[in-house]
């Protein structure tokens, strides 16, 4: 095998799952260069955000550096953010990185590869609604929910000094919109036990605003019923079948022309690719702004550039494309990983295969719930309790032992319930 250079570009659930396998297979032992971009130089795996969002995770604490996890892993980190790519040179740009105070740190970059690997994930998708960028955080990224965070702790100090109500208003009852509004009742009820002796439950109103005829509509009806009555019985305010034309500073205006009035306002709904991609114009680019890829992920009429994980429109056999889920973008890394290693070989890449094994929606301290997907004839088995969290937090297991190898992850599990025990359940500032 000689020597290879391949860049990835996006450290999350796949990008850096693929990288920390190559980097310990090839990189270690000199037998390929592996180098990881990313803008942000810490890695939180996405549906952990709403957790930092509302202060239940601590990103200093949970958060993953890059720099550091590549020297261990085989792999170089760069921090960057992607700007184009010239494949007739094989290379990207990365633009300049920027201090706090907006100059200039680190000029723009030319980065060259053999391989390159997209894996930069998606964003919300506004369906240019007036007024959703301007007035409306996006739980795309640390950024936005360190955010979010910041206005949620304003937005505490104030209901303790005045006694109002605090509303806040999420649009998309996904998996991100329902974990979301279950989180935030879960930390209003705890607040007492951090000084905030005049606030309680009563003081939140949360209105969650879904454009479809019911919640979690991608998820059986079961599922979705049974996560209704959970948010029915924490006293969430259900929006069903309810479109937003518009947002404004005092909330959401509705089809009908109905204000639903919210302070703090989140859009979770829709996913479409990062902007960074509408500017790759040498690449096939969907609609959506994701990455077209062929059956082994490689991007379409390019042969040494691949993309996987939300970036990245895969159509299956059944005509449908691969779904933008965490379980995805790390199947997808891992059949990448066989894939690479095969082609530096000189051996044959085989096509992805998106295997289903269901989905788990946390409703935080309330509930869990979700189904299995059998391999008989398609059936899905509900679950819901402790069963249902036991499997939730398995897939985050899974993403940590991608990372750290199987008996490394279940030590830094077991370090961090230790420090989770020590610490106090909510980060407040
Ligand atoms: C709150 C929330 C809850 C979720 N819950 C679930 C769940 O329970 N189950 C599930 O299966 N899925 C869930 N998802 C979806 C899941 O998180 C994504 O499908 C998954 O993370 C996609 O992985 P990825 O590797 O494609 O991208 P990501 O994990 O999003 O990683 C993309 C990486 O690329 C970097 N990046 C972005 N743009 C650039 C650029 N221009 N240059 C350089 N770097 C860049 C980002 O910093 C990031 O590190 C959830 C999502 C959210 C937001």
């Amino acid at each position: 095998m000689t020597a290879n250079r391949i860049v990835i570009v996006g450290g999350g659930a796949g990008g850096l799952a693929l990288a920390s396998k190559l980097g310990r297979k090839l990189g270690l032992s000199g037998e390929a260069e592996i180098c990881l971009v990313d803008k942000s130089p810490v890695h939180i795996w996405k549906p952990k955000l709403h957790e930092v969002a509302v202060g239940v995770i601590d990103q200093s604490v949970e958060g993953l550096l890059y720099r550091d996890h590549g020297l261990k892993n085989g792999y170089r980190f760069l921090r960057g953010e992607l700007a184009g790519c010239d494949p007739q040179n094989k290379s990207i740009t990365l633009s300049s990185v920027l201090n706090d105070d907006g100059e200039e740190l680190i000029g723009q970059r030319e980065i060259e590869y053999d391989y390159l690997v997209l894996a930069i994930g998606g964003i919300s998708n506004s369906f240019n609604t007036p007024g959703a960028e301007e007035h409306c955080i996006f739980l795309d990224n640390l950024e936005s929910a360190n955010r979010f965070h910041q206005k949620l702790l304003d937005d505490l100090l104030l209901l303790d000094e005045t006694n109002e109500k605090l509303s806040i208003g999420i649009v998309g009852a996904g998996a991100t919109g329902v974990e979301l509004a279950a989180e935030l009742h879960h930390v209003l009820e705890s607040v007492k036990d951090f000084g905030y002796l005049n606030i309680d439950k009563s003081h939140l109103e949360i209105h969650l605003i879904e454009a479809a005829q019911k919640i979690l509509p991608a998820l059986p009806d079961k599922v979705s019923a049974r996560a209704q009555t959970v948010l029915d019985h924490i006293g969430v305010r259900l929006h069903i079948g309810v479109q937003v034309k518009e947002v404004v500073k005092e909330g959401f205006v509705t089809q009908d022309g109905v204000l639903i009035a919210s302070g703090l306002k989140v859009w979770a709904a829709g996913v479409k690719g990062p902007d960074a991609l509408a500017r790759l114009t040498e690449l096939p680019i969907s609609k959506r702004n994701q990455v077209e890829v062929d059956a082994c992920m490689r991007v379409k009429g390019q042969e040494h550039i691949y993309a996987i994980g939300d970036c990245a429109m895969l159509i299956q056999d059944s005509g449908r494309p691969v779904p933008p889920r965490a379980q995805a973008a790390s199947q997808m890394a891992e059949t990448l990983y066989k894939n690479l290693l095969n082609r530096l070989k000189g051996k044959a890449e085989k096509p992805f295969v998106y295997q289903d094994y269901g989905s788990l929606v946390s409703l935080s301290r309330f509930s869990a719930v979700g189904n299995l997907m059998g391999n008989l004839r398609s059936r899905s088995l509900f679950i819901e309790g402790y069963l249902a969290r036991m499997m939730y937090m398995s897939l985050y297991q899974r993403h940590l032992a991608s990372l750290y190898g199987w008996f490394s992850a279940a030590i830094y599990s077991l370090a961090q319930r230790l420090l989770k025990w020590q610490r106090p359940k909510l980060k407040l500032h």
